[in-house]
């Protein structure tokens, strides 16, 4: 069973796949997380060159391959193997997370964007998709609060684009929502940290009882 999780940076995505993986193990599911990008040696090296803030220079194109490079061999190394072993996987970000930085937050087409991805994943689609949303504001907010040992704030490439470009990828993510209501699950991700994994494991308990 292929489960992700998706939605802007501080949205809480990592929270909920720890708690949601832990409840599973303790009901006796055989439960790998994985994040994306990383989660192989080769991804985790490409990961480094997409969020290096080293990188100014990347191109909008490379950084489309990059990611589908990341998840290329991410599918065919963890994913694959772990779901014929009857696994669940949860992944912590996947292709709609290029939908919405990618094609809605840089402006390249969806068509190319679903093309290249589908080669790099050799569709695979995830059973169900859990959409964390936040405002803008409250993400920044939640950034700001990830600092290192000298109390100063680290981001990545990516999460310093500007205000803007950042509404863009939110919006992107409502829009796959709205256009993906089967497999996409909305959530609030104002509410306390509880709440929410409640309404995740409520809805699980539901996917694998089918
Ligand atoms: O750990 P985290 O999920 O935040 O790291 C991934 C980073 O890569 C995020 O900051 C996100 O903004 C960025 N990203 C992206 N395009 C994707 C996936 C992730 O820009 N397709
Ligand atoms: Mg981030």
């Amino acid at each position: 069973l292929f489960i992700t999780f998706e939605g802007p940076d501080g949205s809480g995505k990592t929270t909920q796949i720890q708690q949601l993986a832990n409840t599973l193990i303790k009901q006796g599911y055989d439960v790998i997380t994985t994040r994306e990008p990383g989660g192989t040696r080769i991804s985790d090296l490409l990961r480094n060159i997409l969020l290096s803030t080293e990188y100014q220079e990347m191109k909008d194109q490379t950084e489309v391959l990059l990611y589908a490079a990341s998840r290329s061999q991410h599918v065919h190394e963890v994913i694959v193997p772990a779901l014929q072993q009857n696994k669940i996987v949860l992944c912590d970000r996947y292709i709609d997370a290029s939908m919405a930085y990618q094609s809605v937050g840089l402006g390249i087409a969806k068509k190319t964007i679903k093309e290249i991805n589908h080669f790099a994943s050799s569709g695979l689609q995830p059973k169900r998709t859990y959409m964390m949303d936040v405002s803008v504001k409250e993400s920044k907010n939640r950034l700001s609060q990830r600092t290192n040992k000298k109390g100063e704030i680290i981001l990545d490439r990516i999460e310093q684009k500007a205000h803007d470009y950042h509404k863009k990828v939110r919006e992107g993510f409502l829009q796959i929502a709205k256009e993906n209501p089967d497999r996409v699950y909305l959530i609030n991700a104002n509410q306390p940290i509880d709440v929410i994994s409640e309404e995740i494991l409520e809805d699980m308990t539901k996917l694998l009882a089918n």
